[in-house]
């Protein structure tokens, strides 16, 4: 295996580019599998000797991550979602037309090797749902007709364009919409360093560098009442100001974008174009705490996005927007953007340390907390792309002007991402606190084909369902918290009159069995017998019995794992059967009133 010689420098460059080399661990590997298709034993020991590892080392670190292959797939490894947003527009319709075409199951390879195929976890392009990734290229709003017409062009030879901005990011503005921080998408090359120039990028950082001292910085962001966009609403401020001022170890500042979380597709267009934003947010964070080094941890399906940020950093770094003496202040500051290699347990920010320092993505138990001990047992922040992409505003116009935007407590605005059965799906920034009900039928443009709402998962999977009787408040962290449900990462899935709710749990519960990394008994036990129970369920095999086995046994899981997966798999479902348990009962009878096309797909197929 003869590495090309673009491999070899890439090898060499990350060999030297993080703190501890054995950070290097997984882009190393991410990138050879690029070059051959798959990870291979010579590839295991090249890179175990350039990292001063064993190569069972390497081995066993690799084994943990999905996107990780031991052998080759297709030339074109075709990736098909059928995750809640996907699967309410006809993502199974998709899959199924794909293994009759193809002639071949969940990872396996057409003979000649040209095609490989895989139902996937949600891939970050709800808002263009039904989706699918052909090595790296997104194709969305799919019907199995345009399915058709890709996969013949690639059986010609000729890769079909795909879509260079999730769908859905670039819409009329709705007059309610307060755009801030996506104020950018749609300026011709936003994404370019000139052009955020020129619509006031930067100006933050320098005020930020020349006009205020770290203190002030985190004084104004506890006024803007910010709020971690990833999921938790943790204030941002009060994060920052956990850092100890007098530890003597070096500290970091990390980005997550690893958004994963199914219904949540904003951070890709965020950095897709705005990186500059993004950039300015991290370096003013760094200044902030005292940070000289950032890192984003991006997600491995977002390749074209990482290759985008990676220019934006090398503008940045030319400018001297970043590197050393920035804007001749005497502030140092390097950013590395770091590939991840498909796993949804690496969005919690411990495992995600553990990922950047090449390992498994297994989670810390805290204490202690990253902001004390993090990357390297050194203080670190985390924060979500929406978040730091936030901060230049705040600096900009001041940390109250910010929170004014928003209700108290929740500051600024919010990027929501609405898909499923719903007439616009999109992406739209709204002030914190706009009513749920207006933003669905007013912004939205309510439910197609003149059906009536039956759910809405307002901020993600993880979060308890809300019928259409609850929907009826504002969207802000607490009182949605109050309803029963969470905000959390901004996701919000609708469905209509004809969604079987049985089919939803079941759905919901085979993504986090599937994404649990067994590390507690809980959560690997218990998202196992529960994906089983609901499939079972939903194939017209249940049991009377089993109904209340599912409500106790998501039940048992609440607060008794190490991370918040184990909830985040028993919320929705505790939800799903208290609320429509007579679509239980139904079921026991033989029969499911929605008669989704995925039925005839559970048990054959998985
Ligand atoms: Fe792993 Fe699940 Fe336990 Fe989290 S809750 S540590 S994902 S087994």
């Amino acid at each position: 295996m003869q590495m090309s010689p673009q491999l070899t420098a890439k090898f060499e460059k990350l060999q030297n580019a993080y703190p501890v080399k054995r950070s290097a661990l997984i882009p190393m590997m991410m990138y050879a599998q690029d070059e051959f298709g798959y990870v291979s034993d010579e590839m295991i020991a090249e890179i175990a000797k350039r990292l001063d590892l064993l190569p069972i080392q390497v081995e066993e670190t690799l084994a943990y991550y999905s996107m990780l292959r031991r052998k080759p797939m297709g030339k074109y490894h075709v990736q098909v979602c059928t995750n809640v947003a996907c699967m309410l527009r006809g993502g199974y319709d998709i899959l199924d037309q794909a293994r009759k075409r193809l002639e071949i199951g969940h990872k396996e390879t057409t003979e000649d090797g040209v095609f490989s195929l895989e139902e996937v976890e949600c891939i970050g392009a709800c808002t263009g749902a039904p989706a699918m990734q052909v090595n790296y290229d997104f194709y969305e709003n799919l019907t199995v007709n345009k399915f058709d017409r890709i996969l013949e062009e690639f059986d010609k030879g000729r890769k079909p364009a795909p879509e260079p901005v999730i769908s859905g990011a670039l819409h009329d503005r709705h007059p309610l919409e307060t755009p801030l921080i996506s104020s950018r998408w749609g300026i011709k090359d936003s994404r370019k360093i000139d052009v955020y120039l020129k619509n006031g990028g930067y100006k933050a950082l320098e005020k930020a560098l020349k006009q205020m001292t770290p203190e002030t910085i985190i004084d104004e962001v506890k006024k803007s009442s910010l709020r971690g966009r990833g999921g938790a609403g943790f204030p941002t401020g009060m994060k920052w100001s956990f850092v100890p001022k007098d530890s003597p170890k070096a500290k970091y500042v990390i980005c997550n974008a690893d958004e994963s979380e199914p219904g949540t597709c904003k951070d890709r267009p965020l950095m897709e174009m705005d990186p500059h934003q993004l950039i300015e947010g991290m370096v003013i964070a760094g200044r902030a705490i005292g940070a000289n080094r950032g890192f984003i941890y991006i997600r491995g399906e977002y390749r074209y996005v990482l290759d985008l940020v990676e220019e934006a950093i090398q503008e940045a770094y030319q400018r001297g927007y970043l590197g050393k003496n920035i804007l001749d202040s005497g502030f140092d500051y390097d950013l590395l953007i770091h590939t991840g290699a498909g796993a949804y347990e690496c969005g919690e920010e411990s495992a995600l340390m553990e990922s950047l320092e090449g390992k498994r993505g297994y989670p810390r138990i805290k204490p202690p907390f990253p902001a004390v001990v993090g990357l390297y047992g050194c203080p670190t922040i985390i924060n979500n792309v929406e978040t730091l992409s936030a901060v230049p505003s705040i600096i900009n116009e001041g940390g109250e002007a910010y929170a004014n935007r928003g209700t108290p407590k929740n500051g600024g605005t919010r990027l929501l991402c609405v898909a499923g059965h719903i007439n616009k799906p999109g992406i739209y920034e709204i002030p914190l606190g706009m009513n749920m009900k207006k933003f669905i039928y007013e912004m939205a443009g309510g439910i197609p084909n003149g059906k009536k709402l039956k759910a809405v998962i307002p901020g993600g999977s993880s979060c308890p369902i809300l019928t259409a009787d609850e929907i009826d408040l504002p969207m802000d962290y607490d009182s949605v918290a109050k309803a029963g449900s969470m905000l959390g990462s901004g996701g919000m899935v609708v469905m209509d009159e004809d969604t079987c709710m049985v089919d939803m749990a079941r759905r919901i519960m085979h993504f986090y069995a599937h994404e649990s990394c067994g590390w507690c008994i809980p959560c690997r036990e218990g998202t196992t017998w529960l994906r089983k129970m609901l499939e079972r369920f939903h194939a017209g095999l249940g049991r009377p019995e089993d109904i209340d086995l599912v409500g106790e046994l998501a039940r048992n899981m609440l607060g008794r794992t190490f991370c918040p997966l184990g909830d985040a798999a028993a919320l929705p479902t505790i939800s799903i059967v208290q609320k429509w348990r007579n679509e239980f009962e139904d079921h026991l009878n033989g029969r499911c009133a929605y008669n989704k096309a995925s039925n005839e797909l559970l048990l054959g197929a998985r």
